[in-house]
């Protein structure tokens, strides 16, 4: 639809009419009338448009704790919102109606910057979230939405692969509080099983970049698929990492495996293999490794690691914050990097 169709922010020409998009760590170099591999961007007479400015394929408001986010506003409410297309192609994408289409399908609404951030605040939600698919998808649409957001003193999250380029990062940076990224698996061969790219550890340097320049909040997730990136080697590479890039208070979710989408044939994550990866996760130093999608397990509280005691209980998406005093353990004061206010940053 016209509405929805923007020149995009982030691209050059290139010779016969061609153009470079700079948005993803793709970088597609794009023929006159085709589509990125996202297909949501499109080169029309040698400039790349965004064929899906604003357009929600869904909206909701939801808790934090189901981003996942653990250490970010615990127990409010974001209004979260998905777009169309992505730039992975995931086996077990559990968005896979909204993530795999060929331009912008018939039947997306409309909801403007100025709108959403009118939804946040009229469901009382203290922030908004752009997830269920990639947002770099609607990259300049996020960037609009959070430069009016911060006007507006709510939080921002982005729930994503972590693919964008560090210059699509660097734009939305001052305007962003929560980097919420998965990390598949650690090795070249699982990123092309299970999301068809195989350069992926620029995702790396941009979730380093995002908290070291940014300031962001970084919470990292990894989904366990069994035979898949179950093994020690994957799941030591992911933790040794985030504990010596992105430091031991950065919380990792090891979270159940559905069978689903072009996965459905493989059973679904054993209790006992997210209780070993949490393991692997505390021997590599992480002070917060949570397990996900296994309601009732303990392993989604958060206990101090300096006294032992509980600081947040959390039973599905019932959250009891029963320790915390500003970011610290209310017992002992522990810095338990436990988010609960906006960091004023420069753009
Ligand atoms: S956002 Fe990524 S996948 Fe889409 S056109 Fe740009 S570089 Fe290609």
């Amino acid at each position: 639809m016209k509405q929805n169709m923007r020149e995009a922010m982030l691209y050059e020409k290139l010779p016969d009419s061609r153009v470079r998009c700079h948005v993803c760590q793709w970088q597609c170099a794009i023929a006159p009338d085709k589509l990125g591999v996202c297909k949501v961007r499109q080169n029309r007479e040698g400039k790349l448009y965004t064929l899906n400015y604003a357009a929600v394929s869904s909206a909701a408001v939801d808790p934090i704790e189901k981003k996942p986010l653990f250490h970010f506003f615990p127990g409010s409410q974001v209004f979260s919102l998905g777009g169309w297309g992505c730039n992975f192609h995931c086996q077990d994408c559990q968005n896979w109606q909204i993530a795999c289409v060929d331009g912008l399908p018939s039947g997306s609404q409309t909801i403007l910057p100025e709108a959403a951030i009118e939804a946040t605040r009229s469901h009382h939600c203290a922030g908004i979230a752009w997830t269920y698919n990639e947002p770099a998808m609607w990259f300049e649409y996020t960037l609009d939405s959070a430069r009016l957001a911060r006007q507006n003193k709510l939080y921002t999250v982005y729930v994503t692969n972590g693919f964008l380029t560090a210059e699509a990062l660097d734009l939305i940076g001052p305007f962003l509080d929560a980097w919420r990224v998965d990390i598949k698996g650690f090795s070249d061969d699982i990123y092309r099983k299970l999301a068809k790219v195989s350069k992926w550890r620029g995702i790396l340097d941009v979730a380093k970049r995002a908290k070291e320049k940014w300031g962001m909040h970084v919470e990292v997730v990894t989904n366990i698929i069994p035979t898949m990136n179950d093994d020690e080697e994957q799941l030591k590479g992911i933790a040794d990492w985030i504990r010596n890039e992105l430091g031991e208070l950065t919380p990792w979710h090891v979270t159940r495996f559905h069978p689903h989408h072009l996965m459905s044939h493989l059973p679904p994550t054993p209790t006992s293999t997210l209780e070993r990866a949490m393991d692997i996760g505390h021997k590599a130093g992480l002070r917060f490794v949570y397990a996900g999608n296994i309601p009732g397990h303990p392993g989604e509280n958060t206990a101090c690691y300096s006294c032992g005691n509980l600081i947040i209980r959390r039973q599905g998406y019932q959250t009891e914050l029963l320790g915390l005093k500003d970011s610290h353990c209310k017992f002992c004061g522990a810095d338990l990097n436990i988010r609960t206010s906006i960091i004023e940053r420069c753009d």
